[in-house]
């Protein structure tokens, strides 16, 4: 613990992973292991090893900011199921790592507080929006982290800074204590430098709890157990409509990585997922009129900041709310950013009365079709399998302007949000970087996509691709 407090002192004024330190959590923690330790008691494989939490997962006494202005004083007063399930293991939680505000981005750059450096590469984003979960493990700066995943937003960073990151199947991690985006999309999920120590932290969080009504009833596995190295006679399927536009040396070191899998005993066919073309547009409808509801709750009355308490934060006197309706909307003017008031306002009109029938209820329908292409590939197939983005990580800045160029960035994850499976991205090449002579290189992630519950077979496909 104290050596990976050394690594952060150094590294993290650069990388900015951390918003929030928890050293006397931590020293507390470790504390309890190295008694069990000297009082000669087993230990578990989680006991005693560090790492960081998104920001949007609350954790007891912890300022817990979800990367908004709003929540800037907001101390948690309980933690969330998976941070008991993880103190419970032994684990030790170094601090609260940076995200896109209220995880709305793929890029971090939305978070109110302070860019991320990609460990790789420091002049380009760590994508997002769990940014700073993805960049600690990258830069050592912890042996594992937890993100949330409503549209990409483990996968993503993972893929962009050479990191394993997993998102659950929908139901698979109870989600109580965590800040909701989108409910009906959201999952936990863990990222570590070998599908190894995902698979370990997942047996940790996973379980259904009485807490969050959508957990799942599932058998306390120990997904480690299922990484046997052996994927003979699996059958991957790579869906026609994601590799169609791919190009350059993403394409190729995506096709090299279906040759070794097929080297490895796999088989591989091409599928098609035909309602995907519509998954970006279903998602910007579903997700925006669930964060407007989901958002409602943050008006300056229960949770963090209010407007009338900001003259010490610098408001004129003047300027301060005169009664209670202009408390809410000054404190959400004040404390949300441009891009969660954006979601907000299109959440809004895709739910009101008139609109809800072309929108929300269109989208619904669709969402149903996206979840069939799933259901009808896996009469077929043990996987689905594609890249985890169309790009690699890029530069500051390149897209802030452009919200639909961000966006599209999710484009390969999405779908798998909107029809509850779970999928995993890991490290399967370098793309070259420009300049003369190139140097180094950036991370390409491979994404497999398992059926409804079946962690340990992604697991184990991701696992055996590794150590070969
Ligand atoms: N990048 C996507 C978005 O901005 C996904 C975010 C997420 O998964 N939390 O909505």
């Amino acid at each position: 613990m104290q050596q990976y407090f050394e690594v952060i002192e150094k590294k993290d004024s650069e990388i900015g992973a951390y918003l929030t330190l928890t050293k006397k959590l931590a020293l507390k923690q470790a504390e309890l292991v190295d008694e069990k330790i000297a009082k000669g008691q087993a230990i578990g494989l989680l006991e005693g090893i560090p790492g960081a939490i998104k920001d949007m997962i609350c954790v007891e006494g912890v300022r817990t900011t979800a990367g908004s202005k709003i929540l800037d004083s907001y101390i948690a007063p309980f933690d969330a199921t998976v941070i008991k399930k993880l103190k419970e293991n032994g684990a030790v939680i170094l601090g609260k790592a940076n995200q896109d505000e209220f995880a709305m981005g793929s890029s971090t750059e939305t978070s109110a507080y302070q860019l991320t450096r990609n460990p790789v590469d420091v002049s380009r984003v760590p994508g997002g929006s769990s940014g700073g979960s993805a960049a600690a493990v990258a830069a050592d700066e912890a042996v594992w982290s937890l993100g949330t995943d409503t549209g990409g937003s483990i996968r993503q960073p993972a893929s962009f800074c050479g990191v394993v990151g997993l998102k659950p199947t929908y139901g698979r991690v109870s989600r109580y204590g965590a800040i909701a985006m989108a409910s009906s999309l959201d999952q936990i999920g863990p990222f570590a430098k070998t599908v190894e120590d995902v698979a370990i932290v997942l047996s940790a969080i996973a379980g259904q709890d009485l807490m969050d009504a959508t957990s799942a009833k599932s058998s306390d596995k120990k997904f480690e157990d299922y990484l046997t190295g052996d994927i003979a006679g699996k059958v991957i399927g790579v869906p026609k409509e994601y590799v169609e536009n791919l190009e350059g040396e993403i394409l190729e070191i995506f096709e090299k990585s279906v040759e070794k899998f097929k080297s490895l005993g796999a088989k591989v066919e091409s599928i098609s997922l035909p309602n995907s073309q519509y998954a970006l547009a279903v998602y910007y409808i579903i997700m925006t009129s669930e964060v407007s509801s989901n958002l409602a709750k943050f008006d300056g009355i229960k949770f963090g900041m209010r407007a009338d308490d900001m003259l010490d934060s610098g408001v004129a006197e003047n300027e301060l709310p005169k009664n209670l309706l202009e408390n809410y909307l000054d404190t959400r003017r004040i404390g949300l950013g441009d891009e969660v008031k954006r979601r907000i306002m299109l959440g809004t009109y895709a739910l009101s009365a008139g609109y809800y029938d072309a929108y929300y209820l269109k989208a619904q329908k669709v969402r149903a079709l996206i979840r069939k292409d799933f259901e009808q590939a896996y009469e077929k197939v043990d996987f689905v399998y594609c890249p985890t983005c169309p790009e690699v990580a890029f530069k500051f800045g390149e897209k802030t302007a452009d919200p639909l160029k961000m966006y599209l960035s999710d484009i390969f994850t999405i779908s798998v949000n909107l029809a509850g499976v779970p999928a995993i991205s890991f490290p399967i090449g370098m793309v070259t970087k420009e300049g003369n002579p190139p140097a180094g290189g950036l991370p390409v992630g491979g994404q497999l996509i398992g059926k409804w519950f079946d962690e340990e077979g992604i697991l184990n496909m991701a696992h055996t691709f590794e150590i070969n």
